[in-house]
């Protein structure tokens, strides 16, 4: 707790040049030492670099020797969420007047890529805390961030995303999840699935429809709520057993009959569908970090092996074939770290995003499975085993091509803003 006041404190003081610029590269070139880079500059600022070593520290010393109990045993990792928590390494970005550290996207990302490094399933419970988050830092009015986002920074309290349902995903217009007005509350009604800290969660973003016509348009027909997980009605299922990131706990969740009082609408009735999606264009850069951080994992473990491993004589790494895999890898991994910088870094100067979070979110996460393949072939048959880091990363990656939306739907996403940018 001490601690994480003292970092507060550090990078309060740190980000104050954040707030002041509102121009490409002058951000990160006013805290650098290298600063005439013509406004580019990959130079990270001391701060960040403090937050990358510190989060580097945390992964390498505490998570990666619990991370594969936890795999087998798909237990929730609180000790190592409390810890996290304690350091202020999650939840960065609630804002300063609600006690958070105020972080901007770019810091965050660079928080998750380690701890992805570390284990993705721990990487990716803290995660949907900022999912969860997102809505109500967008779209909450300040009596709803003081008292839900100010309660995650009082305790180390989780709080979730529930958007999609057993019928609907990619189509979130699909959602049939109702919220009816009751005098000054909504009743709702439905059924969620899929919802990461489902069971763990102290309160819920939740999507719903409040307009029951069917030719009402999307952009029009939900409503964004904030859902406290102890509301009578609220029930969520079993923990789902999941091919990887199996500590991170995924449920279906009822809702019955569940009364939500008229002041958790987020904006008004009618915004839901705007506040939900528009969430991604924060939350992608991050996804996309986690997947970086697993490539770069697998990379490194197969780099490792490859010069331990010998065959016909010599290290493996001395084949040509072998090298060239870890070239390949060393190649995505760059790219994909620079598209989720690229697209936190458009973000937290303001400008819109989604092109480049959805380049950075496809991207990576297709990497993170290349490269956790490519290292299981690697290690051969010791890659098959469970004794060895690899096939886990191997079932880790694959979520990352599912959820926040599919490797398909960031396809759609990219095509669509690739023609309006052509067409102006
Ligand atoms: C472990 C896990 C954690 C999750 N956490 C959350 C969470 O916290 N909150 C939350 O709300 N949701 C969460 N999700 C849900 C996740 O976002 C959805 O599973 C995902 O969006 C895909 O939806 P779906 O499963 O319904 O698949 P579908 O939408 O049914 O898609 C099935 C297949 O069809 C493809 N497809 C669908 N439509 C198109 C199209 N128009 N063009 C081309 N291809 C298409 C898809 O890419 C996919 O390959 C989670 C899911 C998992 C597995």
């Amino acid at each position: 707790m001490l601690l994480n006041k003292v970092l507060r404190a550090g990078v309060q003081a740190g980000l104050r040049f954040q707030s002041t610029s509102a121009q490409p590269g002058v951000r990160v070139a006013a805290a650098t030492s290298t600063s005439a880079h013509g406004g580019f500059c990959f130079e990270l600022t001391d701060q960040q670099k403090e937050f990358q070593v510190l989060a580097r520290k945390f992964a390498r010393e505490e998570i990666i020797p619990a991370a594969p109990g936890y795999d087998k045993s798909g237990e929730y990792p609180v000790p190592l969420i409390k810890k996290a928590w304690e350091l202020g390494l999650m939840n960065g970005h609630i804002p300063e007047d609600c006690g958070g550290m105020g972080l901007g996207i770019f810091e965050a990302c660079l928080i998750t890529e380690e701890l992805a490094y570390g284990c993705t399933g721990v990487q990716t419970a803290i995660e949907a805390n900022s999912l969860g988050q997102m809505p109500v830092i967008i779209a909450g009015n300040d009596a709803q961030k003081k008292k839900y986002l100010g309660r995650l920074t009082e305790e180390p309290l989780m709080c979730a995303y529930c958007v999609t349902e057993p019928g609907a995903g990619s189509d979130v217009a699909g959602v049939k999840t109702q919220a009816v007005k009751k005098g000054d509350d909504y009743v709702i009604n439905g059924q969620k699935m899929w919802i990461t800290n489902g069971g763990k969660a102290n309160w819920y973003f939740l999507l719903a429809r409040t307009n029951s016509d069917p030719k009402c348009p999307a952009s029009k027909a939900f409503t964004g709520f904030i859902v406290d997980a102890d509301t009578p009605g609220v029930q969520p299922g079993r923990k789902e057993m999941n091919m990887g990131q199996r500590c991170s706990d995924t449920r279906g969740i009822t809702f019955e009959d569940v009364v939500v009082p008229k002041e958790n609408v987020l904006i008004g009735e009618g915004a839901g569908f705007k506040i939900a999606m528009g969430a991604f264009d924060k939350t992608r850069p991050p996804v996309a970090a986690g997947a970086t951080g697993l490539a770069q994992r697998a990379l490194d473990e197969a780099t490792k092996y490859a010069l331990e491993r010998k065959t016909f004589g010599k290290l493996i790494a001395e084949h040509q074939a072998v090298s060239f895999i870890l070239a390949e890898m060393a190649m995505k991994v760059e790219l994909a770290r620079m598209a989720y910088q690229r697209s936190a870094w458009e973000v937290d100067l303001g400008r819109r995003n989604t092109y480049y979070a959805s380049i950075a979110k496809a991207f990576a996460g297709d990497i993170a499975n290349q490269c956790a393949a490519d290292a299981v072939q690697i290690f051969g048959g010791n890659g098959f085993n469970s004794e060895y880091p690899v096939e886990k990363l191997m079932r880790d990656a694959k979520i990352y091509q599912i959820y926040e939306g599919t490797a398909q739907i960031q396809r759609l996403i990219i095509s669509r803003e690739h023609f309006d940018r052509f067409k102006q």
